[in-house]
């Protein structure tokens, strides 16, 4: 049997994205860690930040040797780089067979075929009006994590300014509710028990057609499926949060009070210049309805420092913004100029040394933060669904509470899968360590 071998950077979008690719190249291929012995290599690429781009280069100009040696290897990039460069990839690395955009994944097999009997290279790029997802299901993995991501959407139609996506990702789609539901029925019977809806901005899922329900209502179907213990969903933007989903969040036990809700800066002019949609008052009144309806509610968000014309007080009202809300946990960013987004031509580029330092001031009043919130769990018992052992640690099981933290414990042997109560003893900078002290199903 050929093997594939699968690297994946960027998002979960990308992360899904891969395992479609590899559940549609079943039986013909199996995966392998070692791309030395793979047939099939796929790079599935970002373009988000210009360093995420800098390493698929980086990455797959390396593989030009392996192609020497032994030629009949395929190499393919996919993915968000992909979409963007198009044949410009092949004049770069002449040595790529197989060029596949955001929307062209599910053409792969074919695309093969074709390479395999010495058609190629070949670039498709071709982004679709409609959501043209096969419903594609693994058909020999028979240990499925515990959790699953499942698209529900593609594309954006925001277009913030420093933001590539929807020029690789294309106009927003939303993909028909009845295969949602389908694919998470099989997930379930496999065993998953988590499941995190996808999409470049959930919120607004259906807008576009009348007979696809509100996102909050695709939530409520989701969550009634049986054997479905927990559902999340990334990402929401703040200015789509309607107060039905609030509600939805708080009422609905399934979906757990964890919201991961990008405000990217606390400066009002950043933010119009961003071309958020939001002011920050906008964004804390959402916070503020939120934390009424569902007070146990964890926040996470995504942060950019250095866009173009940030000034120290605009920086600043970012700061101030980070103690006001206290979020969990933030994901934050140096500004990067990145090709067809609109901040690339604004001027007055915040200089390098300045944006790496006002990072290292966001990372430090952070760490506080999320040290403070972790310490606060000393104590607690905390429902906890077990992933399995941990990476690190296998005398430990390992899951997430609800809140969306991790939690190391010991326990006794059979725990993955299974939802239990942790009694929490320490707390780390990213997890808190805990005794098993029930099983709860
Ligand atoms: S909402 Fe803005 S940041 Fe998010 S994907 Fe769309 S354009 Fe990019």
């Amino acid at each position: 049997m050929k093997k594939v071998f699968i690297r994946t950077f960027g998002c979960q979008m990308n992360i899904y994205d891969s395992e479609r690719m590899l559940a549609m190249l079943q039986p013909d291929y199996t995966p392998t860690q070692e791309w030395e012995e793979a047939q099939l290599i796929l790079v599935n690429t970002c373009s988000v930040r210009a360093k995420a781009e800098q390493k698929v280069y980086s990455l797959v100009g390396r593989l030009k040797h392996l192609k020497r040696q032994r030629p009949e290897v395929i190499i393919g990039i996919t993915g968000c780089v992909a979409q963007q460069e198009g044949e410009n990839i092949l004049k770069r690395l002449p040595h790529v067979d197989l060029v596949l955009g955001t929307q062209a994944i599910y053409r792969l097999p074919q695309h093969l075929k074709q390479i395999e009997a010495g058609h190629g290279p070949i670039v498709d790029i071709a982004l679709g009006d409609d959501f043209t997802q096969p419903l594609v299901f693994p058909t020999t993995t028979e240990d499925l994590p515990v959790k699953a991501f499942v698209t529900i959407m593609q594309g954006c139609d925001n277009f913030c300014t420093y933001c590539i996506v929807p020029h690789t990702r294309g106009r927003e789609i939303s993909r028909p509710p009845e295969d949602i539901l389908k694919e998470v029925e099989y997930l379930v019977s496999k065993g998953v028990r988590e499941i995190i809806l996808l999409g470049q901005n959930v919120n607004s899922y259906g807008r576009k057609e009348k007979r696809f329900p509100s996102f909050a209502e695709l939530l409520r179907q989701v969550a009634c499926i049986p054997g479905v213990w927990r559902v999340r969903f990334t990402t929401s933007h703040p200015k789509d949060l309607t107060e039905e989903l609030m509600q939805t969040l708080a009422e609905i036990p399934e979906v757990c009070e964890y919201l991961h809700l990008p405000v990217q800066s606390g400066s009002n002019r950043i933010l119009r210049l961003m071309n958020r949609g939001y002011t920050r008052e906008d964004y804390l009144s959402k916070v503020k309805r939120l934390r009424q309806l569902c007070p146990d509610i964890t926040l996470s968000t995504d942060i950019i420092v250095g866009f173009p014309g940030e000034t120290e007080e605009d920086f600043q009202a970012t700061l101030d913004l980070l103690e006001d809300v206290r979020y969990a946990e933030i994901f934050s960013f140096k500004y990067s100029d990145r090709p067809l987004a609109r901040a690339k031509n604004f001027p007055s580029k915040v200089a390098e040394d300045v944006k790496t330092c006002r990072l290292a001031q966001v990372h430090k009043l952070q760490s506080r933060i999320t040290r403070e919130i972790n310490e606060s769990f000393i104590g607690q018992t905390v429902e906890v669904l077990v992933e399995g052992k941990s990476p690190k640690d296998k005398t430990l099981w390992t899951g997430r509470t609800r809140s969306h933290h991790v939690v190391n414990f010991i326990g006794p042997e059979g725990l993955k899968g299974h939802l239990v109560y942790v009694l929490i003893e320490r707390a780390g900078q990213h997890s808190l360590r805990g005794q098993f002290k029930d099983l709860i199903r």
